[in-house]
């Protein structure tokens, strides 16, 4: 095995594609070399060493030792120097790089080669005493700190002593002799707290660095890092010893960070900022304040501090044109690191960029106009998730705020609600129809109900990776977090903040984009769908097969559904129709009656309420399909809890409270999740689905007339496990169509089909594709049948089980492919086996997921549906799939 790769002087032995190898740094200081730019040299060890370190007890691999030695002689060929020596000095830097980038890794070392014999060469060599002694120190300082384990601030404070001694501000106006003090008084430091003198053997210096990146892949930072961005143990990091270059050396010389386009709008023009007489991350280190790159951003920024473009006009101009070189070749945005040396630029790193979402679109749709991209890269150049950001409402810019605390924004968009203080209470509210937000000291896995039945959620503690900032995101929810200086009381049921006191009911404004928490209901804009976020849809649309419809059941939900471009309904649930205010009631005499009769007088009640509903859902959607789900969820879930409900009902019913108490003692069960609801409903009381099938076909026929452009219904009969099942309620349902069509004398097209949600179901679905026109996977239950756990119950365990390594992911919220995924695969093949034509669809929460949707294609379904705000994430993701 080769462990070492070299580069430098217009060749290199690695590319741009040996990422994996060499690191993501390691790779394209390799390719920025084999492209003749001016990169000083060095070498990479490769990740595979870093494998070897922790496979035989960190030890290195036979050679390594061989192959380094003859490197740092390559380095010394280019450079005329040698490693060690006083006389021919050359320093490296030792820099981090594993494929992806990680900022849980050891820190960069630089100027290691120093010590008291080679600094004093250092001034001889560059003629500047004041130079060496400051790079010296530094390297003491960042050695210590990185290799030794001793905290930076033990020097800061060090340094901080001297300058208030010597009546200093800044580090630049110390001198020569003045920073040999601060060394001797490191010196004395590192030999005081670590017992042992700082090491001068330069080799020793060397093999005490490399030791330490490798060993800071096993640190407590790097192992969260990458746990929370899935990134495999087994990638390793690389290691990059690379010759000095000096942006310290008096003031023509500087070292800087640059984007080839604005990161933040993605406007086409290189950004960034530069300190003279610095080095490494002086610049993002907030020590001193830096200046702009370019004349026109120090204009737009109002700066008096000249830019780099005046001051070092040569050396600006060769950086503009490496930096267009370097965005033309890798064909994306770059993310620069230079230094330039008495005049000289050396470029030290370049990467794609990060950037927000909305300067992705731009990016991605301007190098398509550029001809840089193809339109098939664009959309995949965009991270769907991140779409999220954009699709928010957000607060109009010219209203007025009343801000009562600022916490972090969280998650974004812009909320407003009645503050409750318990997801319970959450919940009630959102089933009569309330907006709310969610205020909590904090959210745990217990929440997660209320966060989803909140508009937004608020935490008076926790940061941006708090439980409540991951779901919100997750769920696409305005959150501000870590709002501190709030005062939540449960008890009394009230938030102070300035002195001010809401209580539960007050109507409060989040803004997750800025963690503003506002007084009252602040106007709103709604989200941007046009420009570049239409032109990468409209890409996206081209490219994909699948098609993507919602989960809704409002005409609010509907509207928005539509406007975000989803191609109908997948899912409508019936059953949240059922909670408004008046229909409450209708809905407790019908389950509550022990007739078929008294059931029949309730649902009469029923049937025009859910027929208005679906005129206008249809009207929406004219022209599209909507799948109507029957009834699903248990009765119970109905049922009258409090005294007053009781009475409320019972005198509708004409019946006493106490029989009517007796009555919901009757229909509790144990596991409802497993009891009497879905199909099993339509067939104990077949009236039910014979009133939701009128009132879906009169509607259509209705809605068809006023549009002139009918809907097909798909109605949906869920919790199906036996074809028996199907059979029976399909019975009635086409019963009810055709005496509707007789009654009305217009034809309605329509459709019956099943959720496919019982692995029963999936492994029988060839026999229910018999009777079946559409599988809909209702992932949520085949999720929770599948592995047995219930959802609402999982919380507590499941995340124990992420911690422990048992789970990568909430099945429940990215497909679990293997298990779920393969009913769906055998579900989608045996129906189709059976009936070609068999239309398959996903609703659920895994609609909406850009992973799950991966599987979908592969899988071939015909349609994704989930929420409507996440219809666009969907379309793109679909898109990505099928590229
Ligand atoms: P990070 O991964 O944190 O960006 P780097 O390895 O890029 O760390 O190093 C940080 C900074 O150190 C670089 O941006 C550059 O300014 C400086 N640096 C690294 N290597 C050298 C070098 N050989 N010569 C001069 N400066 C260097
Ligand atoms: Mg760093
Ligand atoms: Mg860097």
């Amino acid at each position: 095995t080769k462990w070492v790769y070299t580069f430098g002087d217009g060749a290199a032995e690695g590319r741009a594609g040996d990422r994996n190898l060499l690191g993501g740094k390691g790779a394209n200081l390799a390719e920025m070399c084999s492209l003749g730019l001016p990169v000083p040299p060095g070498f990479t060890i490769t990740t595979e060493v870093c494998n070897a370190f922790y496979a035989n007890g960190r030890t290195y691999p036979d050679g390594l030792q061989t192959e380094l030695s003859e490197a740092l002689n390559h380095i010394g060929r280019i450079t005329g120097r040698v490693f060690g020596d006083p006389e021919k000095l050359l320093l490296v830097s030792v820099r981090s790089g594993a494929r992806a980038s990680m900022p849980g890794m050891m820190d960069t070392v630089l100027n290691l080669g120093l010590n008291d014999v080679t600094v004093e060469a250092l001034a001889a060599d560059s003629g500047d005493a004041r130079f060496a002694y400051d790079s010296y120190r530094r390297f003491i300082q960042m050695y210590s700190d990185v290799v030794m384990g001793l905290e930076h601030e033990v020097f800061e404070e060090i340094l901080q002593e001297e300058k208030a001694r010597l009546g200093h501000e800044l580090d630049t106006e110390l001198s020569a002799a003045e920073w040999q003090e601060v060394i001797a008084l490191y010196k004395a430091k590192v030999e005081e707290e670590l017992g042992k003198p700082f090491p001068q053997d330069p080799k020793e210096q060397l093999w005490g660095a490399i030791g330490a990146v490798f060993s800071s892949w096993m640190n407590h930072r790097a192992i969260t890092y990458r746990r929370l961005h899935d990134i495999p143990e087994s990638w390793g990091t690389a290691v990059n010893v690379q010759a000095m270059v000096f942006g310290n050396m008096g003031d023509t010389s500087a070292t800087g960070v640059a984007f080839t386009r604005n990161p933040s709008t993605g406007e086409k023009a290189l950004y960034g900022e530069f300190l003279v007489n610095a080095q490494g991350e002086d610049v993002v280190a907030g020590i001193r304040t830096p200046q702009n790159i370019t004349e026109a951003a120090r204009v737009a920024a109002g700066s008096d501090r000249p830019s780099l473009q005046k001051l070092m006009p040569e050396a600006f101009a060769s950086f503009t044109k490496i930096s267009e070189q370097l965005e033309k070749h890798y064909r994306d945005m770059q993310d620069l690191e230079f230094t330039i040396e008495r005049g000289k630029l050396w470029m030290l790193q370049t990467r794609s960029g990060k950037r927000t979402a909305k300067a992705a679109l731009k990016i991605a749709v301007d190098m398509a106009a550029e001809g840089l991209i193809t339109t098939d890269e664009a959309v995949t150049r965009i991270d769907p998730a991140s779409l999220d950001q954009l699709l928010h409402p957000t607060i109009d810019p010219k209203a007025e705020r009343h801000i009562i605390a600022t916490g972090l924004p969280a998650s974004p968009g812009a909320a407003t609600g009645e503050i409750v203080f318990s997801s319970n209470e959450a919940e009630e509210m959102r089933a009569i129809g309330k907006k709310v937000i969610l205020v909590r000291i904090e959210t745990s896995p217990e929440d997660i109900h209320g966060m989803h039945a909140a508009e937004g959620i608020l935490t008076t503690r926790g940061g941006m990776t708090s439980h409540a900032a991951v779901v919100a995101r997750g769920m696409g929810k305005p959150c501000v977090s870590g709002a501190g200086s709030l005062r939540v009381d449960y008890k009394a049921g009230t938030l102070t903040a300035m002195g001010k006191t809401f209580h539960k009911g007050d109507v409060i404004t989040i803004d997750g984009g800025n963690g503003q928490v506002l007084k009252g209901a602040v106007p709103m804009l709604q989200p941007e769908l046009s420009g570049d976020f239409a032109s990468i849809m409209e890409w996206a649309d081209k490219i994909r097969r699948m098609k993507v419809r919602a989960n809704a059941e409002t005409p609010a939900d509907a509207r928005m559904a539509r406007s975000f471009g989803a191609e109908g309904i997948g899912l409508c649930r019936t059953e949240h129709m059922f909670f408004e205010d008046d229909r409450i009631l209708a809905m407790r005499e019908m389950i509550l009656a022990d007739t078929e009769n008294g059931r029949r007088a309730a649902l009469a009640k029923l049937l025009p309420m859910q027929r208005s509903d679906f005129v206008e859902l249809f009207e929406i959607m004219a022209g599209l399909p909507v799948t109507i789900r029957l009834l699903d969820p248990p009765l119970h879930e109905f049922l009258p809890k409090t005294d007053h409900e009781i009475a409320e009902v019972a005198s509708a019913m004409g019946v006493s409270p106490d029989k009517l108490r007796q009555r919901t003692d009757l229909l509790h069960e144990f596991n409802p999740m497993l009891g009497h609801r879905g199909c099993r409903l339509a067939i104990s009381y077949p009236e039910i689905a014979e009133m939701q099938a009128r009132a879906i076909f009169e509607a259509a026929v209705e809605a068809g007339k006023q549009t002139g452009n009918p809907v097909v219904p798909e109605i949906m009969v869920p919790l199906v496990g036996l074809v028996k099942e199907l059979d029976y309620v399909k019975a009635s349902i086409d019963a009810v169509a055709k005496s509707v069509m007789e009654e009305t004398g217009v034809k309605v097209e329509y459709l019956t089909g099943t959720m496919i949600e019982l692995p029963r179901a999936a492994i029988r679905a060839h026999m229910i594709a018999e009777t079946a026109e559409f599988f809909s996977f209702g992932t949520n239950d085949l999720t929770q049948t599948t592995f047995g756990i219930s959802r609402d119950d999982a919380a507590s365990f499941l995340e124990t089980y992420r911690q422990k390594g048992i789970i990568d992911q909430d099945p429940f919220v990215s497909l679990d492919v293997e298990g779920v995924g393969e009913l769906v695969r055998i579900g989608a093949e045996k129906g189709r086996s059976t009936r070609p034509s068999l239309k398959l669809g996903i609703c659920g929460e895994h609609g909406g997921d850009p992973a799950s949707i991966h599987f979908c294609e592969e899988v071939g379904l015909d349609y994704v549906s989930c929420s409507p705000f996440r219809v666009p994430i969907a379309r793109l993701a679909a898109a990505q799939a099928a590229v």
